[in-house]
């Protein structure tokens, strides 16, 4: 290093080439891209054009998709450009254990928690964008986080914005958090609408840009589901401290209220790379070209009480919370299934919920788990029933 050059960080991104990915790929531009980070490893899955793009872009040492069968066309597309290749759960691993100081763990679904738990294991400090790994994974997660030494950053919007306004030194007077939630596309639908709405419909988010999934997991409001057991698992909190209400605006990122009665707000223009650059430059907040809140254009925020039983999702996060054990690995294992399902038409959208209290119900008393071992055994049987429950449903529709 030469005198007065600043260090460049070293940065891992699971899940590049998916919309957290690539919103990180622009606030690592923003802040100054190749001068000032070096990208030891990038990871994809089918999208093999991307990602070697992005690893040329981003002078990655490593470019990893997750699916074997497109090793030889990832290798074609990086041949002669030294950047290395691995294919499969083991390239992943490789990807999170390459020494690098900061992981962004934004792959989707439970994909993403053996490689996030490796990374955090070795000491990286983690981005977290996977919420996944806190909901079936929550206590070993942390307590992965803790022992490796690392620290944990959340980059979901509405953890990222309590992360901002928790006072640290204030904990004993948070009295509770408070999640914002857009509602998604169906807050005014009626039942019977909802019942026949497609994927494409679905995954049509009024305010945020964002994967296939998650967009569609907003729209049943299980996406507020699984954030109400990652901001538990996060922030320590009781379920009886965790309040979600109903913002469409989502200029409200989320808030913790104290017992002064105070409550402390992040506020802002949808856009994750608020978030991301908060996580990626904690404790300094970077500069970044991201749209500014017109107030005065704003004019109001409105607020209204979820409906529990149009989005009965959130009712089951408090059950998974209630009954403790694995029963959140339950929620999200047999959630999972059932989105794949409504994706491809097979189940309707209701019927997410549906088949997802099934299986809550039919795994009911679980206790914690003492390994990931115990995680992946309960996922898996979470999916092994739910994939009935479709099959059965589809047979009979
Ligand atoms: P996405 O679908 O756009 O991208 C997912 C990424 O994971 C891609 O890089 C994809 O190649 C990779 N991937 C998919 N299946 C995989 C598999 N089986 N094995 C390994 N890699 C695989 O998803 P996203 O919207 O970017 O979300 C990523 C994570 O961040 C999710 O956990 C989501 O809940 C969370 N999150 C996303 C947003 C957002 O704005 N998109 C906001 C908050 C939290
Ligand atoms: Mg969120």
């Amino acid at each position: 290093m030469t005198s007065g050059a600043q260090a460049k960080r070293r940065l891992t991104i699971l899940g590049s080439t998916g919309s957290i990915g690539t919103n990180t790929l622009d606030v690592i531009r923003q802040l100054g891209g190749r001068g000032a980070f070096e990208i030891a490893a990038l990871t994809g899955n089918g999208n093999v054009a991307l990602l070697a793009e992005q690893a040329k872009a981003a002078g990655a040492e490593l470019a990893v998709t997750a699916d074997e069968g497109q090793y030889e066309n990832l290798k074609a597309a990086l041949a002669g450009t030294g950047i290395e290749v691995a294919a499969g759960r083991s390239g992943l691993i490789e990807a999170a254990q390459r020494d690098a100081s900061c992981v962004m763990a934004a792959i989707v679904g439970t994909a993403g928690l053996a490689p996030t738990l490796a990374a955090a294991r070795r000491g990286a400090d983690i981005a977290l964008a996977n919420k996944e790994c806190l909901v079936s994974a929550g206590d070993l997660f942390v307590a992965a986080v803790h022992a490796g030494g690392g620290k944990l950053l959340p980059v979901d919007s509405e953890h990222n914005a309590i992360y901002q306004v928790l006072e640290e030194h204030q904990r004993h007077a948070v009295e509770r958090i408070i999640l914002t939630a857009s509602g998604g596309p169906f807050r005014q639908s009626t039942l019977t609408e909802m019942r026949d709405v497609t994927a494409a419909t679905a995954r049509a988010h009024p305010n945020w840009s964002m994967g296939l999934k998650i967009s569609i997991d907003s729209a049943s409001m299980f996406n507020k589901a699984l954030e109400m057991i990652e901001a538990k698992h996060l922030f320590g909190m009781r379920p009886d401290q965790i309040e979600v209400i109903v913002h469409p605006q989502s200029v409200i990122h989320s808030m913790v209220g104290y017992s002064d009665g105070s409550v402390l707000a992040q506020l802002g223009c949808p856009d994750m790379r608020t978030a991301i650059g908060y996580a990626l430059s904690h404790p300094a907040r970077p500069a970044l070209d991201v749209e500014r809140l017109d107030f005065a254009k704003l004019s109001r925020l409105d607020f209204e009480a979820p409906d529990e039983e149009r989005f009965p999702a959130l009712r089951l996060a408090r059950l998974a919370m209630q009954r403790g054990g694995m029963q959140s690995a339950v929620l999200n294992g047999a959630k999972e299934v059932a989105l794949e399902a409504f994706i491809d038409g097979r189940v309707g959208f209701l019927q997410m919920a549906e088949i997802t209290e099934t299986v809550m119900e039919a795994m009911t008393a679980i206790p914690a788990a003492s390994s990931m071992d115990d995680v992946f055994a309960v996922d898996g049987e979470a999916r092994r029933i739910a994939k009935t429950i479709v099959e059965r449903d589809a047979a009979a529709a």
